[in-house]
């Protein structure tokens, strides 16, 4: 390294990351990255968040391992900003610290009983049941009869299908061991996903709208009455037109069609979630709403749906970092176009809040690279080897992309069938498998 090699520590190795990663060393310039993780496996969302069923989706991944063949990108997991390294520190190492930390804590719904057993985030729920060490021991319990998925966006869509699909359905998949011995032994008969407002309002993308109406064992139901007038149909564009080809499509099901229901009702806004003995949940307290001018409305009506399990899916919040402003209101950081402060940046779903797809980062990545260029100088900082100092000093054990491409080959070795891999969510498993012990 020289004084006029740019020192830049990226913390978070998801999609926003990489790109942020393969932008800054594309050029001319002279730049080093190491992308810091606190797990011991690289890629983010693409490992925790993607639905396990989804592979396609996963297979961007090969982008950012291309990425990280180069020389001046590096993969540093196992290190984590807060319990090992401190933000300050890696100011002092590094000439640019990026966080691309994610959305990772659940928006909570704001109603009552939100604490009842059972009541447990999209965050928390996908988690579980994509391996993510945080979540492994989350053991929902699945011997209900019904579920309500709350949320119209892809992520209520991907709660309910993997709830949905059989084994066999999901036997080319991810799918966590753990997950799949309780959705496929469980007693699940009835999975609603409850929309505040109308189907014309729903996020839904297409494709994964319309998944739903395909699956083996789960008729999905829509109640004629809550769509708009056909006539409407001609005026739409985009998702709006096919979602509703979908919808209708939907609505001609029968519920003795196949064993499992799958009802999608619009218009319904969570009030409370109700509980019974020793805390747990067994019902949903939902008003009955209008939609005016794209905003919904009470009409004072109200329901109690049965479920024994409640996923909220209704979006994402950053988790706050000490020293960093936050805004708690939108749950990013406080920044001007991804400038927190002097040196310190922030990109992805930190920055702008838990929307848009993967690709979404691509540009995200290449706007604060040529940002941070733009604006800073290299300072002749140690960069990667006063990170390699620190690490022996305090006996860390990292993970390199070397070390993480021996825990992928572990979990492709244990993988059976048409799996393509069977996901270990322990991590001093992971650990020990990098050291090669
Ligand atoms: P989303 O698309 O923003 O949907 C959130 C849903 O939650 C909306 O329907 C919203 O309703 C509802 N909601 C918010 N607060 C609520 C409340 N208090 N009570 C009831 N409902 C509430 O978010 P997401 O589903 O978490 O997805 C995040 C991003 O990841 C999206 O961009 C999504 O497309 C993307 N994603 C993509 C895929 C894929 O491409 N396969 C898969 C998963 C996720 P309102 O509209 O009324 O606010």
């Amino acid at each position: 390294m020289t004084n006029t090699t740019l020192s830049v520590a990226i913390i978070g190795a998801g999609p926003a990351g990489y790109y942020t990663a393969e932008a800054l060393t594309s050029g001319d310039q002279d730049v080093r990255v190491d992308i810091i993780d606190r797990l011991p496996t690289p890629f983010g969302l693409i490992r925790a968040g993607v639905a396990p069923d989804h592979q396609s989706i996963k297979n961007v991944s090969r982008r950012y391992e291309a990425t990280n063949q180069r020389d001046d990108v590096r993969f540093v997991g196992n290190l984590s900003l807060g319990r090992d390294i401190t933000l300050g520190e890696l100011q002092d190492l590094y000439d640019v610290v990026v966080l691309a930390t994610g959305a990772a804590r659940d928006r909570p719904l704001g109603v009552e009983g939100e604490d009842l057993t059972g009541v447990i985030g999209s965050g928390a729920f996908v988690g579980w049941y994509n391996s993510h060490p945080d979540f492994k021991d989350l053991a929902p319990d699945l011997r209900v009869a019904s579920v309500a998925v709350i949320g119209n966006g892809n992520v209520a869509v991907d709660v309910a299908r993997i709830l949905a699909k059989t084994a066999e359905e999901m036997s080319s998949s991810d799918l966590a061991d753990h997950a799949a011995r309780e959705i496929h032994s469980s007693t699940i008969k009835d999975i609603y996903i409850l929309g505040r407002r109308g189907p014309l309002e729903a996020a839904f993308t297409p494709k994964e709208l319309g998944e739903l109406n395909k699956l083996e064992n789960c008729v999905t139901l829509v109640d004629r009455s809550q769509l708009p007038d056909p006539a409407i149909d001609e005026t739409l564009s985009g998702a709006a037109k096919k979602n509703m080809v979908s919808l209708r499509a939907m609505a001609e099901n029968r519920p003795e069609d196949k064993p499992v229901r799958l009802h999608i009702q619009f218009y319904r806004r969570p009030m409370a979630l109700v509980g019974e003995i020793e805390e747990c949940v067994c019902g949903i307290r939902l008003e009955e709403t209008i939609v005016e001018d794209g905003k919904c409305i009470g009409t004072g009506k109200s329901m109690v749906l049965p479920a024994g399990l409640v996923v909220p899916c209704i979006g994402y919040r950053s988790s706050p970092i000490e020293d960093v402003p936050y805004n708690a209101r939108y749950g990013v950081f406080e920044n001007a176009e991804g400038l927190i402060s002097k040196g310190l940046y922030c990109v992805g779903w930190c920055r702008r809040g838990p929307t848009g797809t993967i690709g979404t980062n691509k540009p995200d990545g290449v706007g604060i690279a040529a940002k941070i260029l733009d604006e800073v100088k290299p300072a002749g900082k140690p960069g990667r080897e006063g990170l390699d100092e620190l690490v022996n000093e305090r006996s860390l054990k990292i993970v390199t992309f070397q070390d993480w491409k021996k825990i992928e080959a572990a979990e492709v070795d244990a993988a059976e069938g048409d799996a393509p891999r069977s996901k270990i969510s322990d991590l001093a498993e992971m650990v020990s498998i990098a050291e090669g012990s």
